[in-house]
């Protein structure tokens, strides 16, 4: 079985109860995870708490934390190919995903590792006779609790902004998938990290998670993971007013107008709906395509979806396994009530025959004439399926885009520039893309969701000032 990860060294697990893990390629158990609980959160908060509190690692300077984070990038990147094949395993990635998630991961490290000693206040001018300054200081300890579908990646641009900032990190990651943070924890021990700086509890969402979320003496939260414990998790924190970031679902729009290059659309739209097969929260699941081009698009993106092939994580084919089989009903679901529904289905792609029976495996999907009522216009699938619908013109564009609970990512495909910019405008999004699209790339770009995507930055040198607290030092000196 494996253990926790608190000050810096391997802590079972306090119950002794484990978690089977899956190889969803397979279906079959592979690992035994700790099972945490109140009492392990417990621990890691007090570790993290003496680190953050006049620990060793609150008293090193930037330049210095930059340089451990450094250090850390470097040995995620000597030991790619284990994190990677960990992460495939775990997960059902195909090794090129496994591998980029690995190399993302690193570059999260490397980015925060430069920003460390570059975060800094302002003076402001006061009354004749004052000085005043701000400065941003580390929150102290932060929780971070983290998903299956990119445990190295979202770990990377969580815990590596927070411990940029300076706090001190307790991390909960998700019960399918901790196999590879576990591993990048004892690396940090290894590079140096002082005690207690950086905790993993592994364990189930409504035990480990919950008691991380309603702990006291965690100064903020931030949450990666579905919409509905989102809410969860901030009425939790708000009980004690502790800030929360939240990194939530989506359901974002892949605009095509009928003067796109569709040449170039084309491979990144599919790209959009199949990386990661489908389970990402900025997923490009929604195609709106102009009406006078619509069939064209179509039939054009028929033959590339009829191409993809599916098959386990060592294949390393387009598509690989979902993560688990309520993952699979869910995606099952959706595409037996469009059946129902009688909706248009364009292409499916191929599962090969080599894929284990009990694995988790479904074929991406397009299909058409979606209502923008229907649930899969509505909800996120995570899964590899793609709506279509048509839109008249740039006002119907909008309002199509606009309407979902959602707001996280949105692609506009167009070669007239204006109005490219007027729907990066208009469209509410976090983050829009016009000519390309970025389902999870993008170190440096601050990323977030409007409505119920969420709030708070992560990514980028904004990440910083969620994860620190600006105070105003205010000065007579006469
Ligand atoms: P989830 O909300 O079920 O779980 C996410 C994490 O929360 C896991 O670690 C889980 O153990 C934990 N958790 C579950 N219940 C909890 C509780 N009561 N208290 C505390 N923690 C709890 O989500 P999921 O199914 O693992 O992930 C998929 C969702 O995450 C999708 O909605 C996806 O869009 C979203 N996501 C968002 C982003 C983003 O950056 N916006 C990135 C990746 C995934």
């Amino acid at each position: 079985m494996t253990t926790h990860f608190i000050n810096n060294q391997r802590v079972p697990g306090s119950s002794g109860e484990s978690i089977a893990v899956l190889d969803p390629s397979d279906g079959q158990v592979f690992a035994q995870l700790a099972r945490g609980n109140a009492t392990d959160i417990a621990t890691a908060i007090r570790a993290a708490r003496t680190a953050a509190d006049g620990g060793a690692w609150s008293r090193l300077a930037p330049v210095e934390r930059g340089r451990l984070l450094r250090k850390l990038s470097d040995a995620i990147l000597a030991n790619h190919d284990e994190l990677a094949t960990l992460e495939m395993r775990d997960c059902g990635k195909p090794v090129k995903q496994a591998k980029a998630d690995a190399t993302a991961c690193a570059r999260y490290f490397e980015y925060y590792a430069g920003a460390c000693d570059k975060l800094h206040g302002e003076t402001i001018p006061y009354t004749p006779g004052f000085a005043v300054m701000t400065v941003y200081e580390p929150h102290g300890v932060t929780g971070h609790i983290i998903p299956w579908n990119y445990p190295m990646q979202i770990f990377g641009r969580s815990v590596g902004g927070a411990l940029a900032a300076g706090n001190a990190c307790v991390v909960k990651p998700a019960e399918d998938a901790c196999l590879s943070l576990l591993r990048i924890a004892e690396l940090a021990a290894e590079c140096g990290f002082p005690d207690g700086a950086l905790n993993i509890v592994t364990g189930y969402g409504h035990e480990a998670g919950q008691a991380l979320a309603d702990a006291f003496g965690i100064d903020h939260i931030s949450f990666t993971g579905s919409a509905r414990v989102g809410t969860i998790i901030a009425q939790s924190a708000a009980k004690r007013h502790v800030p929360v970031t939240l990194e939530l679902g989506g359901k974002s729009p892949q605009i095509v107008f009928a003067d796109a290059n569709l040449d170039e659309a084309l491979p990144v739209i599919v790209n959009a709906i199949i990386q990661n097969a489908g389970q990402t929260c900025s997923a490009g699941s929604r195609l709106l395509i102009e009406a006078s081009a619509y069939e064209r698009v179509l039939s054009l993106l028929a033959s590339r979806i009829a191409a993809l092939k599916v098959g386990p994580a060592a294949m390393d084919l387009d598509v690989g396994p979902l993560i688990r089989q309520t993952q699979l009903d869910r995606v099952n679901g959706f595409l037996s009530d469009a059946k129902s529904a009688n909706l248009r289905f364009i292409a499916q792609g191929s599962i090969a025959p080599e894929s284990p029976a009990a694995g988790f495996y479904t074929k991406p999907t397009l299909i058409a004439d979606v209502p923008t009522k229907a649930a899969l216009a509505q909800d996120e699938v995570f899964g590899p399926v793609l709506a279509a619908m048509p839109f008249k013109d740039e006002a119907d564009a909008i309002a199509l885009a606009n309407a979902t609970e959602y707001g996280l990512v949105a692609g506009v495909w167009t070669e007239n520039g204006g109005r490219g910019l007027r729907m990066a405008r208009a469209v509410k999004a976090g983050q829009v893309f016009i000519n390309n699209y970025g389902a999870g790339g993008g170190v440096e770009l601050p990323f977030g969701g409007v409505k119920s995507s969420g709030y708070g930055r992560e990514k980028g040198f904004e990440a910083l000032y969620g994860f620190s607290v600006m105070k105003t030092v205010v000065i007579r000196h006469g």
